[in-house]
């Protein structure tokens, strides 16, 4: 960590949502990456694009969480807390005529799934232990909260059912991937075996349904492993690169970086009208620049969020749709693809 990261982490939310603001202001945040800026012409004469990006993982993501005392209880809250704004966030979407790239945890395909010889997914390579800055995996097996049930019975692990609402709403979503298990994909995490039997089970699994994987988003945001990527066909994945306002680039293996952008969730502390603000402004300098605003979340959020945050920034967004590309990162990489070739 360094010595910046370290000081803003001792500040306290209070204090960093005061810092924050002020970095809005003085136009410090978002960050723009002025070395990449010249290198970019969008289709039909947009200015800048914007994507946005959901990791969805129901209580997958939140099972060995560090920060609560019941990780397991609380990821439950969290897939219930998703469950319920699920049919909102579609709908919201739908309105403003806006796609997303649902990066979905491999699992929640399943419509059911059981023990084999006592075992949970036996074909799949466990994690060996570990602790990162955001979970702590130290006992048992990596499947043990796996209820080994189905979708009816067991709907924080499962759901095909809401994937299904996914791919019939009114505007044409991307499915990307987001492991089989929602593992830490870090080369000093996973050796290359555990992810390559995520990734196989994540492709055999979307196949039944019709699908081919183009995008990948790191659990945690935790990058690694990319050769992985490179060999079960994905062409690219969610780079947080440091700054809020980048343009996709690829790297050596030729996977396209697209940038990460904005966790789009209101922090802790924030006024949410001051929160709108500094979104608004994002965009904006998006636009003045003539680069790629990514918003993320987690559909699992606080539901302040969804009563206020998302609507009043999905409406200035779509205002500006003329200047804007609103499209998903598949919807990048083909076009990129495509001026490549
Ligand atoms: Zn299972
Ligand atoms: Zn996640």
């Amino acid at each position: 960590m360094t010595l910046g990261k370290r000081f803003y982490s001792l500040l306290g939310a209070r204090n960093q949502m005061l810092l924050d603001r002020m970095r809005y202001q003085f136009r410090l945040l978002p960050r723009i990456n002025r070395r990449r800026l010249a290198h970019i012409c969008y289709p039909q004469a947009y200015k800048a694009a914007v994507t946005i990006s959901a990791d969805f993982e129901l209580a997958w993501a939140w099972r060995y969480d560090k920060r609560v005392s019941n990780p397991l209880e609380y990821a439950q809250r969290r897939a219930q807390r998703a469950r319920r704004s699920f049919p909102e966030l579609l709908v919201l979407f739908d309105c403003y005529e806006i796609p997303v790239t649902w990066a979905v945890v491999g699992h929640l395909f399943l419509e059911r799934c059981e023990r084999q010889n006592g075992r949970p997914h036996p074909e799949i390579l466990r994690p060996p232990y570990f602790e990162n800055e955001h979970w702590r995996y130290t006992d048992g097996d990596w499947f043990d909260a796996d209820p080994c049930s189905d979708y009816q019975h067991a709907p924080d692990w499962y759901a095909p059912d809401l994937i299904r609402a996914i791919l019939s709403a009114k505007v044409e979503h991307e499915l990307a991937c987001h492991t089989f298990s929602h593992i830490d994909c870090s080369d000093a995490h996973c050796p290359p075996e555990v992810m390559d039997s995520e990734l196989a089970e994540c492709k055999r699994v979307a196949e039944a349904w019709g699908i081919a994987f183009k995008s990948f988003v790191f659990p945690g945001n935790l990058v690694g492993n990319r050769a992985s990527l490179k060999r079960y066909g994905f062409a690219a994945y969610r780079w947080h690169s440091g700054y809020e306002l980048d343009v996709p680039r690829q790297d050596k293996l030729g996977l396209w970086q697209i940038p990460g952008g904005v966790c789009w969730e209101k922090p802790e502390g924030w006024p949410v009208d001051a929160w709108i603000g500094a979104l608004w402004r994002c965009v904006d300098r998006a636009l003045e620049t003539r680069t790629v605003l990514h918003f993320w979340f987690h559909p699992s959020c606080e539901p302040i969020n969804m009563e206020a945050v998302f609507p009043a920034l999905l409406d200035h967004v779509a205002a500006q749709r003329s200047d804007l590309w609103l499209t998903t990162m598949a919807g990048l990489v083909d076009w990129l693809t495509s001026v490549g070739e």
